[in-house]
């Protein structure tokens, strides 16, 4: 049974959430931030720290610390109690987690079995340590270990159940003859990569998506870096798990891997609560091209401000690199705006802009090299709609919201037609855009707005 209240208590909510976002306080008994959830530039999401909830004017979400962890990770309301459950010592309501940690626990009592090739690529105990670095053992080893677990190993992606041995009675682990780097949510492991230290042809390999894990949201290195992160206000992103471990030795703690992909939307998503600024280093060929060219659309989309590219001599990554050279700042670093008209034609940054949801963000250096003015952009796709009947209510809805991005503080004596009109108006493209594009044209004056809302 879950024992959710007890959780609820137990919980500081604003630990919690201030793992996805910089909070501030705004009084003794509340914190805010710019929505992880929707995008704001003022503060609308506001975290009770007395109540244990959290609630966004903007876009409505609100709940408790376990709807706000189900929410930004994209798990169940089960899943996500469950990993608040296990790290507040309460009980759990599934195997599954004492499983991970126990399959952690057993893969980090084999290392010795890997510390050759570890120490070969210069990774010493206290690395192994921080890490947790396991080895995962030969096939059929983590099923005969975990004998009466076969069908939970399987749903968590660590047994193979369907090649069940011809002459064992165990079933083929997924990560075999490995290096193995858990991936944790916060401090409990979720998922593993792993570096093979046989001579398989796939070097690296990591368990699939599971109840409490989805590959698309995962940062490696991220339980050690997001304190980093925030404090340079800048997050540096590799491809690799030893990538990560050599820049966190040489001080570059906040350095995190997408683990072999590019960034995706919902990274860039999670990213931005936590960074405006990132530094990408990846692979000088094709695909690594590749890479930074599906990463930097999303990161200018939602508005990052400074977007660097780390370009390593051929045949380096940053592990290598950093072994050699020591500082990351010897490679070449390039500012996105004088690669940009190498990665996207003029097509393409258009369809970055359509991408955004606030457009009116993207960095106004690149806008200006390909021209582009958003104000007539989007005055020209909507040129006949300013003549509707709908527009009456689009301008209530960009007064309405302006006066509140405002005077964030007033959203309490907005009457309840209003409420409506900005729930309906919440999830419309148009409304979206028209908001935007008045919020900076139409409408100059706060007092304004204030002043006619009030009448
Ligand atoms: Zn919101």
């Amino acid at each position: 049974m879950l024992n959710i209240q007890k959780l609820i208590q137990k919980c500081k909510i604003e630990d919690v959430i201030s793992r996805y976002t910089q909070l501030e306080y705004k009084n003794e008994n509340n914190l805010k931030a710019c929505c992880p959830f929707h995008h704001e530039k003022t503060p609308s999401f506001l975290v009770e720290i007395v109540e244990k909830y959290f609630i966004c004017f903007g876009c409505g979400k609100k709940g408790n610390v376990i709807n706000f962890v189900s929410e930004i990770e994209g798990i169940s309301f089960e899943a996500a109690y469950n990993l608040l459950a296990i790290e507040h010592g309460l009980k759990v309501n599934t195997t599954h987690l004492q499983l991970l940690n126990e399959v952690n626990d057993y893969y980090k009592e084999n290392i010795l079995k890997s510390s050759s090739y570890l120490l070969s690529r210069k990774i010493y105990r206290d690395q192994w340590e921080h890490w947790e670095l396991g080895y995962s053992g030969e096939t059929f080893d983590l099923s005969n270990e975990f004998k009466l677990y076969t069908s939970e190993l399987e749903e968590l992606g660590l047994l193979n159940v369907k090649n069940k041995g011809t002459i064992s009675e165990f079933y083929p682990a997924v990560l075999s003859n490995r290096i193995t780097f858990p991936i944790f949510n916060h401090k409990t492991p979720v998922a593993f990569g792993g570096r093979t230290v046989s001579n398989d042809s796939i070097k690296y390999f990591n368990t699939k998506d599971n109840q409490f894990y989805s590959k698309m949201n995962s940062f490696y290195g991220l339980n050690h870096a997001q304190k980093s992160i925030k404090e340079k206000d800048q997050a540096i992103i590799v491809e690799g798990y030893i990538d990560v471990i050599r820049a966190h030795e040489h001080s570059y703690e906040n350095t995190i891997s997408s683990m072999g992909t590019s960034l995706t939307q919902i990274h860039v998503q999670k990213l931005k609560n936590l960074t405006k600024n990132v530094l990408l280093f990846f692979d000088r060929d094709l695909s690594g091209e590749e890479a930074i060219k599906r990463s930097c659309k999303f990161l200018i989309a939602y508005g990052f401000e400074n977007i660097e590219i780390g370009l390593l001599p051929e045949g380096e990554d940053p592990d290598s690199f950093l072994l050699q050279k020591k500082k990351l700042e010897d490679a070449e670093i390039f500012p996105i705006k004088s690669l940009i008209k190498e990665l996207y034609s003029k097509e393409e940054f258009l369809s970055i802009i359509k991408l955004s949801k606030d457009p009116f963000s993207i960095n106004q250096d690149l806008l200006n090299l390909y021209k582009i003015n958003i104000e007539t952009l989007f005055k020209k796709d909507h040129q006949n709609l300013f003549n509707s009947e709908r527009y009456v209510k689009i301008n209530k809805y960009v007064q309405l919201s302006l006066f509140l991005d405002v005077f964030p503080d007033y959203y309490e004596f907005i009457n309840e037609d209003e409420i409506d009109l900005l729930e309906e108006a919440k999830n419309d493209p148009v409304f979206i855009r028209l908001k935007i594009n008045n919020f900076y044209k139409k409408i100059k004056q706060p007092n304004d707005v204030f002043n006619k809302l009030r009448k």
